[in-house]
């Protein structure tokens, strides 16, 4: 069994998020970006657990980004990945993400593709549905453990305080969530091989995006601190009452 695992670049929580053509794009002046958590932390590192464990013949990785994206990719080599991909476009919207991913993956033989259940940036969750839609495949989501039984996948699914147990034929999308694996610092080893690695560049058939975005809207700015003194609570009670209105 052959594994794809999906990788989406998000910012740093850490880094300061601004807007640039009056609040229409995103200003990635300065923003550092790291693999989104779920694709690294839970889907990369059960793909790699299940080829250690003889289960799968090899892990790949892809992106759909630019050559600007190249050295965060290779991070999945560093954490054990064997082949990388990088579909050479920007990602627009979900429709043109999953759409020029499943154009890619029809030229493969990959019985098993593992997204994230949602990036952090985003957060829409529609890459794994739309992707599945478009190969013919089944979709599991989300998926907060993975195994592979007698070739079949053999999977739990958290809804609140219950969970499914859940099997399927592959081939499968599955997108991953917390549960399904811990995360992996690479070794000195992995950096070492990481560096080496060679990224298969794939053009993809131009793909028209479904949604534009039109604008960003910032939240009011924070109105200031008023300071009470700690001998003054009956101030405080009052502005609660009267300014602030929630007592
Ligand atoms: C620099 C930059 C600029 C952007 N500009 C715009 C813009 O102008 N307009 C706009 O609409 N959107 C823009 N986007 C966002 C882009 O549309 C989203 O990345 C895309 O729609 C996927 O949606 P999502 O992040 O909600 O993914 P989700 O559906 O939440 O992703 C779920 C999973 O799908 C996989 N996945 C998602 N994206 C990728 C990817 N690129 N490659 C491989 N796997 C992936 C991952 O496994 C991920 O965990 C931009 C993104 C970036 C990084």
């Amino acid at each position: 069994m052959k594994i794809l695992v999906c990788l989406s670049k998000v910012p740093d929580t850490t880094s300061k998020i601004s807007f640039t053509d009056n609040n229409t794009r995103f200003n990635s002046q300065g923003v550092q970006y790291i693999l989104n958590p779920s694709d690294e932390w839970y889907a990369l590192v059960r793909a790699i657990e299940l080829k250690e464990a003889k289960l799968a013949e090899s892990v790949s990785a892809v992106m759909v980004g630019g050559a600007e994206d190249d050295a965060l990719l290779r991070k999945a080599v560093a954490i054990g990945a064997d082949t990388l991909y990088r579909i050479n476009a920007q990602p627009m919207d979900a429709y043109s993400v999953a759409r020029m991913l499943a154009d890619f993956i029809k030229t493969q033989d990959f019985q098993l593709v593992l997204t994230g259940r949602e990036t952090i940036d985003y957060n829409g969750g529609e890459v794994p549905a739309l992707l599945a839609e478009m190969l013919g495949w089944e979709l599991a989501s989300p998926v907060n453990k993975l195994d592979i039984v007698e070739g079949k996948a053999r999977m739990e699914s958290e809804l609140g305080a219950l969970t499914q147990v859940l099997e399927a034929d592959l081939p499968l999308v599955i997108s991953a969530a917390k549960g399904m694996a811990d995360q992996r610092i690479p070794n000195m080893w992995g950096i070492r091989n990481s560096r080496m690695a060679v990224i298969q560049v794939v053009e993809p058939q131009p793909v028209e995006p479904l949604v534009r975005f039109v604008n960003y809207e910032l939240p009011p700015a924070k109105g200031q601190v008023k300071m009470i003194p700690a001998d003054q609570p009956e101030l405080l009670v009052d502005l609660l009452h009267n300014e602030a209105k929630v007592i």
